[in-house]
């Protein structure tokens, strides 16, 4: 398609970014060329907006941010075979090399040679994106755009709370950012027995609440862990979910947890984290790394949770912007007074 976009690019080695014109990508024969209908901010764009340590080692600019995101589809390579011209369409974020030992046993999510979308390759932000048709998931074409574009942190919040028992079982979630919001409300759908949220944010706090939690504890007023042993009768906690990356919660999780319990892992802590190998080894306590989602039985249990009725995800976007207003998204996530931020194109 000829023509020019606006996009949300990473121009320099350094923080911010700029909302430029560009092209419209050619596309391959086995890619898609889609128009974005909405593309939310998750924390890795956060990270690369404010140019971390992670982000100056793995992001070459000049890039096109942005990887979470729904839209239709407007032209299709000659090789692709499932998706079509009109479809609206999410996607899988991680482009996996298909080769590799973990791809070929049903791992793609842990590929030896993965690019990300919107890290690697040009994302989302802008109104137009390519991505390779096998990325690509079909929505229904009722879905919110907005919710379709939340599916893939969504998916990392199924992936982290389902990797596991969970019904009937009491659960923590600590580190309520966008994730551990959508985790408060998976584990609910699915019948946690009650959900405790940690976090230092009082706004998140709030929202978590609202998503089912039936504690907010926060961690800079209370004794999160002495707090958790009296509700729960001394027994602690059956599941967390450690969407944090901060290593004080990452202990109080290992003495919160009740013996035999699972302390899933999806935040990313910026340094080596020293624990108490004894606690675990003699608590009997199952530690599990969680990266990305399962391909595609992640997808297809967030499709079918958001088809029951039970899982109400809505409340956790709290602002849909214009794409030009991206610099205000980002000061929402810096400042955490937010929860899902969605740029509209
Ligand atoms: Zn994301
Ligand atoms: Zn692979």
């Amino acid at each position: 398609m000829n023509g020019t976009m606006k996009v949300v690019m990473k121009e320099k080695a350094q923080p911010g970014a700029i909302l430029t014109t560009k092209q419209i990508p050619s596309f391959g024969s086995k890619e898609i060329l889609i128009k974005v209908k909405a593309t939310s901010i998750c924390g890795t764009d956060y990270h690369i907006y404010s140019w971390d340590a992670w982000s100056q080692n793995r992001i070459k600019p000049p890039r096109v941010m942005g990887h979470e995101f729904s839209g239709e589809v407007v032209a299709v390579g000659s090789e692709c075979h499932r998706v079509r011209v009109g479809d609206m369409v999410s996607a899988e974020t991680h482009i996996v090399c298909e080769r590799c030992l973990q791809c070929r046993t049903g791992n793609a999510h842990i590929c030896h040679d993965c690019s990300i979308l919107g890290v690697d390759v040009d994302g989302t932000f802008a109104e137009y994106a390519v991505i390779p048709e096998t990325n690509a998931w079909v929505n229904d074409k009722d879905l919110d755009p907005a919710i379709g574009s939340m599916q893939e942190p969504l998916g990392n919040a199924v992936h982290t709370v389902l990797s596991g028992p969970i019904a009937g079982k009491s659960v923590a979630v600590v580190g309520c950012g966008p994730i551990g919001l959508l985790a408060v409300a998976v584990a609910k759908a699915c019948g946690a027995s009650s959900v405790f949220a940690v976090d230092i944010n009082e706004y998140r706090l709030d929202l978590a609440q609202k998503l089912g939690a039936k504690t907010a504890l926060n961690s800079k007023e209370v004794d999160v862990v002495k707090e958790i042993m009296r509700l729960t009768d001394n027994h602690g906690i059956d599941v967390s979910c450690e969407m944090s990356g901060n290593a004080a919660a990452l202990n109080q999780q290992v003495d919160f947890l009740a013996n035999g319990g699972r302390l899933s892992l999806l935040g990313i802590p910026t340094r080596a984290v020293e624990m108490d190998i004894n606690k675990i080894v003699f608590k009997g306590l199952t530690i599990q790394g969680i990266t990305g989602r399962r391909m595609y039985d992640t997808w297809y249990t967030v499709k079918g949770l958001l088809a029951s009725g039970t899982l109400d995800v809505e409340p956790i976007i709290t602002h849909r912007l214009p794409l030009e207003e991206y610099e205000k998204g980002m000061e929402l996530m810096k400042s955490g007074n937010c929860g899902k931020v969605v740029l509209i194109p």
